[in-house]
């Protein structure tokens, strides 16, 4: 080696995993190393599962002991180079293995990878899905033009068209953009993909959302709701079924809604165990000002027909000549947003609709009016269940359900729950309006 040779600079690859708070977290190894890495992964801290969002340690189980490895799946890699001298993203999803190489029971995507190989095997269904993402911009503008007018997509397209060449190049192909309602909020919508990709494509959306704005001097926020007076930042998944040969079931013009049987079982068993697995899907302190009559999100576990104030909305379908309803038929799943992992979200729904399906329970009639109008008897007569109204409430119905104890293992829920306690414990003392704004900045 001479001293006169020019230093470059090593290109790193952050292999990590989704997590209980929300976010991506992992750790990054030169380049070079990546055909290495992708058979031995990357060491990994169990007690890192409870760091919360708000970077405080929850109260832990595995202390200052334990290893696991966190191995790479090549065919989440990201690589994005946005051409102006900044490093490039270069990221994988992994999946956190104990040292033998057996499944983490805290691993959440290794959770929806089981419920969608269960649901594979019992039932002969996979799922396609799309994710559907609000946030807002957080800046002195108050907005950037009504909702939905050219005027505040023209105020964010340059931001809207670098992030969406940032999603083409990561391999997630978008599919729309827009100014939503909310104060300075916007949405972007990815195509459907089947099984475990759908929900890497919804943090990988995220994560591109963020290092869009970032390199641009913008601040962007997905807190579940910034104003507890305005609207909140939904995220919606869009869900159908398709059979052991890829063909779409979810469609039947007999059923309710028209809901074939399978696809009317899932949704019935989504519904049904709502109100335990809502500490799953949103599952911050401020998500239950979301989940509140008229914002457009959830507050009950009622199927809508084309009503966005409902937990699962039977979608539009394009009904022109030669237009097949079938492959266009989906529900949403409305009542989660951007604090919960895309992976467990999807789990929990997986799960559940699973759970409709063996036992064949019945999707209940769908909704097309204003619920909150109804008396507290008729609602009961109809059998809608309100929803948790706050995440201790949630909290207590999740771990009283041996059904999602079933799913997930008694561990995880354990340590879920004490993770939620903990983010809860460090706003202790704060006011509302701190309360806020600590989710504003960590999400
Ligand atoms: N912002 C609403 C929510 O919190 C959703 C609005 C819509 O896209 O229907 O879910
Ligand atoms: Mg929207």
């Amino acid at each position: 080696m001479t001293g006169s040779e020019i230093l470059r600079n090593e290109e790193l690859v952050v292999v990590c995993c989704p997590d209980i708070s929300g976010h991506l977290r992992g750790k990054a190894f030169p380049l070079a190393d990546l055909q290495a890495r992708l058979q031995r992964g990357i060491g990994w801290c169990p007690t890192n599962v409870q760091i919360t969002t708000f970077d405080f340690i929850a109260d832990t189980p595995f202390g200052a002991l334990g290893d696991l490895l966190m191995i790479p799946d090549p065919a989440t890699q990201v690589r994005v180079d946005f051409g102006d001298g900044s490093a490039s993203e270069h990221f994988m999803l992994g999946n956190v293995h104990e040292t033998d190489g057996a499944v983490w029971d805290c691993c959440l995507r290794s959770h929806l990878l089981e419920a969608l190989s269960r649901l594979q095997a019992e039932a002969g269904l996979s799922v396609k899905c799309a994710f559907e993402l609000e946030f807002q911009f957080l800046d002195d503008t108050p907005n950037y033009g009504p909702g939905f007018s050219l005027i505040g997509l023209r105020a964010k397209k340059a931001f809207a068209e670098q992030f969406l060449g940032a999603l083409r190049q990561a391999g997630v192909e978008p599919d729309s953009f827009l100014k939503e309602w909310g104060a300075a909020q916007y949405e972007v919508t990815m195509h459907p993909r089947i099984g475990v990709t759908a929900a890497d494509h919804a943090v990988i959306t995220r994560e591109l959302a963020r290092a869009t704005a970032e390199r641009r001097g913008e601040a962007i926020t997905f807190t579940p709701i910034r104003d507890p007076d305005g609207a909140g930042n939904g995220v919606h998944v869009h869900i159908s079924l398709l059979d052991d040969e890829g063909r779409p079931v979810t469609y039947d013009s007999a059923g309710p809604g028209g809901l074939s049987r399978p696809a009317g079982q899932f949704v019935a068993g989504i519904l049904h165990h709502l109100p335990a697995i809502v500490a799953l899907t949103a599952p911050s302190v401020i998500s239950y000002d979301r989940l509140t009559p008229h914002r457009w999100s959830a507050v009950f576990n009622n199927l809508g027909y084309r009503d966005r104030e409902s937990a699962v909305r039977i979608c539009p379908i394009v009904e022109l000549p030669g237009m097949d309803p079938a492959p266009q038929y989906n529900f949403e799943f409305r009542a989660g947003d951007s604090a919960a992992s895309p992976h467990l979200q999807l789990a929990a729904l997986v799960f559940a609709g699973l759970d409709g399906i063996r036992q064949g329970m019945e999707p209940p009639p769908p909704s097309e009016e204003d619920l909150s109008l109804l008396s507290a008897e008729e609602l009961q007569r109809r059998g809608y269940v309100h929803l948790p109204q706050s995440l201790p409430e949630a909290l207590d119905r999740l771990a009283a359900s041996d059904a999602v104890r079933s799913w997930f293992g008694d561990r995880f829920i354990e340590v879920y729950v004490k993770h939620k306690r903990g983010e809860m414990q460090f706003l202790e003392g704060k006011t509302r309006e701190e309360i806020f704004q600590a989710y504003e900045k960590a999400y």
